[in-house]
């Protein structure tokens, strides 16, 4: 992209914006769904909201894009209070997840849209068209009907359609979800790829697929229930989260109920050394580990037990192990011989690569206000 069109995109107001919810409050009826979120995205902040389906998390969106009113609380991009105006002059573009396009529209008019409904000068409208569908790869459709377009294409549309308005905020709502595996992981690397050439525009990415937060992020909100349970950049969330929510939701986790004794914990009879923080001994508390931060054989911290299930996957087989009445998961380097289901085992895992959830911790969002890299964190499934 040219610097002309990167300047060119810069924010309406040529200045960065970032977004802060304060105590925003949305109901339905009786129906609390969005519980008085305290949130901040920073000038251009990739924030992915992610969570379970009806958390609330489209909910927070609308409220930024002005489709859904608070019931209280206060919402602002950059330091204008937007929660009054109307949903044209808070300086957002939006990508919603069924592209929304206009059938009888070609790809030139619907980018051209919200400039007109905007009243940009009738002047301007040609390039700015033509600089969004540059910015999206979509130069050479500008004249095809939405029929005439694959669903990446339709959404690199709906996208160009989002920045032509040079937004100072950008929301986007699963915007891959109605894509197929292989176009999503492509068009994840073109969202990443707009990020870096828009580096001053604030992104608000809702989303239930934790592959795309943990990709594209530089934070995560993690909602629940209609409230922010934790925030943090990916790598925090996943290498020490702070709740039994935060470990399943992000990553797939061991969640081990032990006690706390003077150095360690127990799992049933068993002692095992890890950071315990301060945690009061006799107290109880849930041991989280990664199933591939597990490994097979002797080790720090032994775990015997016996092989309940084991699942191939390819290049890793998935160990289910009984220990102490409580099913440990590892996922190990694939095995030349696969042990026999009721073989006796013994896994282990290093004391720094365990986190250790006090009680305390149940839920509340993270003082973590890093604004850090994205980050690639591998994940399993299951
Ligand atoms: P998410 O995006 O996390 O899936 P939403 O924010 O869409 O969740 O929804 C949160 C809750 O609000 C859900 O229980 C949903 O059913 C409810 N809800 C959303 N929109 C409306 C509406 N227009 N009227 C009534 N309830 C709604």
């Amino acid at each position: 992209m040219t610097t002309e069109v990167r300047g060119a995109i810069k924010g309406a107001r040529g200045t960065t914006s970032g977004i802060r919810f304060d105590a925003v409050s949305v109901a339905y009826g009786p129906t609390t769904v969005l519980d008085s979120l305290d949130l901040t995205v920073e000038p251009g902040e990739v924030m992915a909201l992610l969570g379970p389906s009806g958390s609330g998390k489209t909910t927070a969106l609308r409220a930024v894009a002005g489709f859904v009113r608070p019931v209280s609380g206060r919402v602002f991009i950059g330091d204008r209070d937007v929660t009054d105006l109307p949903p044209y002059r808070r300086g957002i573009g939006m990508v919603v997840q069924q592209y929304a396009l206009f059938p009888h529209l070609r790809v030139d008019a619907n980018v051209a849209f919200g400039l007109k409904a905007r009243k940009v000068p009738k002047a301007e409208i040609p390039g700015r068209v033509a600089e969004a569908l540059e910015m999206t790869g979509m130069a050479d459709y500008a004249r095809r009907h939405p029929r005439e377009l694959s669903g990446g294409q339709q959404q690199r549309v709906a996208i160009a359609r989002a920045l032509a308005v040079r937004p100072d905020v950008l929301l986007l709502d699963e915007p891959l979800s109605a894509l197929d595996a292989q176009l999503r992981s492509g068009m994840l690397a073109e969202l990443a790829r707009l990020h870096r050439e828009l580096p001053d525009v604030s992104i608000l990415y809702v989303t239930h697929d934790q592959v795309e937060a943990l990709t594209l992020a530089d934070r995560i909100a993690v909602m629940d229930r209609a409230r922010l349970r934790d925030c943090g950049t990916p790598q925090d969330l996943y290498r020490r989260p702070r709740t039994e929510f935060t470990a399943s939701f992000v990553g797939n986790a061991n969640l081990l109920p032990v006690t706390v004794d003077a150095d360690g914990v127990a799992l049933g009879g068993t002692e095992l050394k890890v950071e315990t923080a301060g945690a009061a001994p006799g107290s109880s508390a849930t041991l989280c580990v990664r199933p591939h931060l597990v490994g097979l054989g002797d080790g720090p911290n032994a775990l015997r037990g016996r092989i309940a299930e084991v699942q191939w996957r390819g290049s890793t087989h998935r160990l289910y192990v009984e220990v102490a009445g409580h099913r440990v998961k590892a996922d190990v380097r694939e095995l030349r011989e696969t042990p026999p289901l009721g073989a006796e085992v013994t896994l282990h895992f290093a004391p720094e690569d365990a986190v250790l959830l006090t009680a305390g911790v149940t839920e509340g969002p993270g003082t973590s206000d890093g604004s850090g890299t994205s980050g690639g964190s591998e994940v399993t499934d299951g």
